[in-house]
């Protein structure tokens, strides 16, 4: 392939062509310090400045206020499954989590795992996780409530959060985050592994509460205890500062270029609505999740069926459209449009679904 594709890959994922531009240009001279991006000194002042805005803006672009911590982890986001339990759940207490999909049930294995108490309050598995449960019933003593807030594998999405009250409510916003306005002051713990929306694999974007670090018991390990990024910026180590610094870019030309969370909901909503009515107005392609669960992010449909899927798969690529194989455990087609994925992309992959239904429908 010569030049570079539409990329609807589901992570790692597109990222905007101006932030590799910017990165090609800091990767042999950071910011006129004659050194790589890569060579910095994470202890330098050049390197905290890049996490300070990282910080900054993510608290701008999110309207956190002063009792917020942002936090850069490595470990993905299904780390973050095995330290939220850890920090959070001790002696009697217990956590509801909500099943929506394959991430949801990771993260209730990794707390059952060290055989802390929980409680599956709502699923959607009964109907293979086709949807986002309502009317759930939240205990009234949990110590948090765990939700997924989109299922990038099912391609199914809250539209409006729960109202938990007084119970901390804990979001893995992996593959959604920054892609639309929401109240986080809903949130006590957001968490959300970057190489879908915000930048590339090997650091994990953490929102917490300063509440919540009242009963985080001592006795962790250094680097699983929030406290410890909370008290270090995220530096107790050596932190992915390439990752970060990536996250930065990301972040400026969603505030800067976008013009902020409002504006890139807008055009999320745009391409969104192009490619379902492509898939809803076509016998030949058929939507996977339910309608009003539908992801802004991940769209999902199938075709009539696997060899015809497996050569739309084949002539998209030829076509210069790639990424849009299902995920692995489930098969069929998905379309990840993430902020960096403009309309025109997806214009060009409706285009191209015409053009192919006429040809093999
Ligand atoms: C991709 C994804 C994960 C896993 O992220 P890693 O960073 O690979 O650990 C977890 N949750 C959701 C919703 C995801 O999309």
């Amino acid at each position: 392939m010569k030049n570079r594709i539409f990329n609807f890959n589901a992570g790692p994922a597109a990222l905007p062509l101006c932030v590799l531009e910017k990165i090609k240009e800091s990767f042999i001279n950071f910011n006129e310090s004659g050194m790589s991006i890569t060579e910095i000194s994470h202890r330098s002042k050049f390197f905290d400045d890049v996490i300070n805005s990282a910080v900054l803006r993510t608290k701008r672009l999110l309207k956190l206020d002063d009792s917020y911590h942002v936090l850069f982890f490595q470990g993905g986001a299904s780390m973050q499954f095995c330290i939220i339990p850890m920090n959070f759940l001790h002696g009697n207490k217990t956590a509801d989590y909500v099943n929506t999909g394959t991430w949801s049930t990771k993260a209730i294995k990794e707390a059952q795992l060290q055989n802390k108490k929980i409680k599956i309050i709502a699923s959607s598995e009964d109907k293979n996780f086709s949807y986002i449960p309502n009317n759930i019933h939240y205990s009234h003593d949990a110590a948090y409530i765990h939700i997924t807030s989109n299922n990038t594998i099912k391609g199914t999405q809250w539209s409006k959060y729960p109202d938990t009250g007084n119970i901390p409510l804990i979001a893995d916003m992996s593959s959604d985050i920054m892609s639309r306005p929401f109240d986080s002051n809903k949130f006590d713990l957001i968490y959300a592994g970057a190489q879908k929306n915000i930048g590339p694999a090997g650091v994990c974007l953490v929102i917490i509460k300063a509440d919540m670090l009242k009963n985080i018991p001592d006795t962790l390990p250094t680097m699983l205890n929030y406290k410890t990024f909370v008290s270090k910026n995220s530096m107790y180590n050596t932190p992915p500062c390439f990752a970060i610094y990536t996250v930065e870019l990301v972040l400026k030309w969603l505030e800067e270029s976008i013009g902020g969370l409002e504006k890139m909901h807008e055009i999320n909503k745009a391409k969104a609505q192009l490619l379902y009515t492509t898939i809803d107005s076509s016998d030949f392609y058929s939507g996977t999740s339910e309608l009003k669960s539908r992801s802004l992010m991940n769209v999902t449909f199938k075709l009539k069926d696997e060899e015809t899927e497996k050569l739309f798969i084949q002539k998209a690529l030829e076509n210069g459209l790639g990424g849009l194989k299902g995920h692995r455990s489930i098969g069929g087609c998905r379309a990840s449009i993430y902020n960096a994925t403009d309309y025109n992309a997806v214009k060009t992959l409706t285009d191209f679904m015409k053009d192919f239904e006429q040809t093999y429908g």
